[in-house]
């Protein structure tokens, strides 16, 4: 027989970790850990309890094994065909909201959606937007789906399975283009390090030197950028400069950094003056 103050203090995870699990696993808030301490649990909860806890202790992320991560004020499924939300892609909804500030009705697209956190918060937060959200993988894909459908009143997002651009129309004319894509090169330790050995490889690195993606992207934004419009791509924190070089040999001008929470260089961005013929 146990209680929540006892478990925690058998569980050998960082006590932060084991609140986290055991919460899910009662569907308890934080203030009933305080509150309901000394209550006995059932021996199933404890059970699957001890069960998380054996998994975490392996390695698995936390967001995997409660099924949830919060972006952006918002409680995305998580899964294990999906990355999982970082906190410092909250600057790219930013960077990508203030570019369409002035843009009623903007037209957006999100390359590499996964959990579908970039376009889903985007729409949230401006529901005039018209959002086309597109991955390769029809599993994140499913997942993206039910986060929309869960957490729009009105689904703004049209979810398009491509390798990025290739089955997207030209004549949407996007405002703005924004990618969180694999940026990790394939040789990098950190592949082999916490959270990322459970992620899907493909949505954390190109198998090359990490720019590859970010390289295709920048080729074919382009066509597919009203006149006038922006790209916003996170990438590495020593990525800065290459993406900046490759923004601008592509033609792009205003183009810029900006650095994340802990002050890295993580988004670049530019804007596209398309030639005459592509605008009427
Ligand atoms: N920011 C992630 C990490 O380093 C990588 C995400 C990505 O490749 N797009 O853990």
């Amino acid at each position: 027989m146990s209680d929540a103050a006892a478990l925690l203090r058998s569980c050998a995870l960082p006590q932060l970790e084991a609140r986290i699990l055991l919460m899910h696993v009662l569907g308890w808030r934080r203030t009933e850990l305080i509150t309901r301490d000394r209550e006995i649990l059932p021996q199933e909860a404890v059970a699957r309890f001890e069960a998380l806890a054996a998994r975490r202790l392996n390695g698995e992320p936390i967001a995997q094994l409660t099924a949830k991560r919060e972006f952006f004020g918002l409680d995305f499924d998580v899964t294990p065909d999906v990355l999982i939300p970082r906190p410092e892609t909250e600057l790219l909804v930013e960077l990508a909201l203030e570019a369409i500030a002035d843009t009623p009705n903007p037209r957006v697209l999100d390359l590499g959606t996964g959990t579908g956190a970039i376009a889903i918060s985007i729409a949230h937060a401006r529901a005039d937007a018209r959002m086309w959200a597109v991955d390769r993988s029809g599993a994140a894909l499913q997942v993206a789906r039910a986060n929309a459908a869960r957490l729009l009143d009105k689904n703004t997002v049209t979810f398009i399975e491509s390798d990025w651009t290739a089955n997207i129309d030209p004549s949407l004319a996007f405002d703005t283009i924004v990618s969180n894509p694999p940026y990790i090169a394939s040789d990098d330790p950190h592949l082999q390090q916490g959270d990322l050995r459970f992620e899907p490889r493909g949505a954390l690195t190109d198998d090359a030197d990490g720019l590859s993606a970010i390289r295709a992207i920048i080729e074919t934004a382009p066509f597919l950028l009203a006149g006038n419009r922006t790209l916003w791509l996170e990438h590495g924190y020593d990525q800065a400069a290459f993406v900046r070089a490759l923004l601008t040999a592509r033609g792009f001008t205003d183009v810029r950094s900006v650095r994340d929470l802990a002050g890295i260089e993580r988004c670049s961005g530019g804007r596209f003056i398309a030639r005459a013929a592509r605008l009427e």
